[in-house]
């Protein structure tokens, strides 16, 4: 007869010990797989059985199968040669604190269905607040990633703008506007979309050499938007911005919403984390007037994937954009208590706080920046490396831990050099021991080398620009026509 019922608790911690022991020496030799996976499409899918099985498989048979096929189809993020993207970080506090989460499977939508989760979120986010400098009045929601978290913001921003909007939708508005600078992440024009403004209403401003914000650019475009008839909605200012992690002057923008009565949403992402830093303080100059903040602890607060935190100064707003409580939600506590799924679009809410507790905790606040400290000491180290060497060229400033750049030897003609960094990057890709991402700035294919893995060292670093060097010689051995 077919068992029912749970794996018993045996097989459990048999399996789990087995599983924390793969674990353990995962995270202790990363090295020993590849970074960037090899896998074609496709190949995954064709070693799985079309359908699931009839009957249950012992889990040794299961795991069996997690190693041949699964393992070498992933690219890993834990590996310390990955500088593609931002890289995530598992910490081990924040793996123990996942299994934890994963073992009491929490949700936590309403304060009764788990106390702890709901105060212990808002403990941690005042504690970050504090740590990146945020004035009390912040509060703070946990939501899965930054693409979420703007959205929400924007969520407000239109519902300042249309207060209408819960009755009668966008119905009589006329051209909601938001501005954000050409160098901003996309998930800002996805927002954008999703809310019914329409791609109509996003507003890209250009930025200056430094890839930053023009603000009189942004003035003039609300200017025009305001004498046209439009609705101007909302700025979104990028502290550190996804291709070269430039920062766009928050404190002007600041002053420009302030004078016309704008939402400021701010996208430090991948950045915020540093405000931890006295000596990166400037960059945030003007952050605390921002109406929401964005920062990702996925990206650069060695959090597992995934956790991003919307902090935001009207929480009053972002209360009556999303709370919407059915007959079968109400509790009698709930007036005195904060119930998670009154500030989201989701009901069910993970136990997220639990890692970013955890990790607090375990690393302390001079603990991790110490690590953001390296990360940007290891970056610029790396730069001075493009900037000595005549056949590489940077292509923009690094104010925090990425460095973008490429290899431009003087006898090469610039219209042959995407062709040849692309050629660059594949081969190094290629090794297995490095993984790079690229972006395009001014029209030019720059690679891109983010420090954000919390296992890298110099001698990750050293090895990827030995390898980048060995790989050019390579490529330009194989075809460099002269530049004119
Ligand atoms: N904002 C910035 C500046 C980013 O760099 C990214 C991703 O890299 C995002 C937003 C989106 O992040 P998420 O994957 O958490 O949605």
């Amino acid at each position: 007869m077919t068992r029912v019922g749970d794996m018993d608790a045996e097989e459990f911690r048999r399996e789990a010990h087995r599983i924390v022991d793969w674990i353990a020496d995962y995270l202790a030799h990363p090295e020993k797989f590849r970074v960037l996976s090899s896998a074609r499409p496709g190949d995954i899918r064709d070693a799985l059985p079309a359908s699931a099985p009839e009957h249950g498989e012992p889990f040794d048979r299961v795991f069996a199968d997690f190693e041949r096929t699964i393992v070498p189809g992933l690219t890993h993020w834990n590996h310390p040669g990955f500088f593609a993207y931002f890289a995530t970080s598992a910490s081990g506090p924040g793996i123990l604190a996942e299994t934890l989460a994963a073992g009491l499977n929490v949700q936590a939508m309403l304060w009764r269905t788990s106390p702890a989760a709901t105060e212990l979120e808002d403990v941690t986010l005042g504690w970050l607040a504090r740590l990146i400098g945020l004035p009390p009045a912040f509060g703070g929601v946990i939501y899965d990633t930054a693409s979420i978290s703007t959205l929400h913001a924007l969520a407000c921003a239109r519902t300042v703008s249309v207060p209408h909007i819960r009755s009668r939708g966008l119905s009589g508005t006329r051209g909601l506007r938001v501005y954000f600078s050409e160098d901003a992440h996309s998930s800002v024009e996805k927002a954008i979309v999703l809310l019914g403004i329409g791609l109509d209403g996003a507003c890209r401003i250009p930025v200056d050499a430094r890839r930053a914000m023009r603000v009189e650019a942004l003035e003039r475009a609300i200017e025009e938007d305001l004498s046209a008839g439009r609705t101007p909605a909302a700025v979104v200012a990028t502290a550190g911005t996804t291709s070269t992690t430039a920062v766009d002057p928050v404190a002007p923008i600041a002053d420009v919403c302030r004078r016309h009565d704008l939402w400021l949403h701010v996208d430090a992402a991948y950045a915020g984390a540093a405000a931890m830093l006295p000596e990166c303080r400037q960059w945030f100059d003007g952050m605390e007037r921002a109406d929401s903040i964005v920062i990702n602890p996925h990206k650069w607060l060695f959090t597992p994937f995934d956790l991003s935190v919307l902090f935001c100064r009207r929480m009053d707003v972002l209360h009556e954009t999303f709370s919407l409580v059915p007959e079968y939600l109400r509790t009698p506590e709930s007036p005195r208590v904060r119930n998670l799924m009154d500030t989201g679009i989701q009901l069910g809410r993970r136990f997220r706080a639990l890692k970013l507790w955890m990790i607090l905790r375990y690393f302390g606040a001079d603990g991790i920046r110490a690590r953001l400290a390296e990360h940007m000491r290891l970056a610029r180290l790396f730069a001075s490396w493009v900037d000595a060497d005549q056949d590489f060229e940077r292509l923009a400033d690094v104010p925090f831990s990425v460095v973008c750049f490429r290899c431009a030897p003087a006898r090469v003609p610039e219209q042959a050099l995407d062709a040849l960094n692309e050629q660059l990057l594949d081969r190094v890709n290629a090794s297995g021991e490095v993984f790079l991402s690229h972006t395009k700035l001014d029209g030019k294919l720059a690679l891109r080398l983010a420090v954000c893995q919390i296992r890298t060292t110099e001698s990750h670093v050293a090895q990827a620009w030995e390898l980048l060097s060995r790989e050019a010689a390579i490529v330009l051995s194989s075809a460099s026509p002269e530049r004119p």
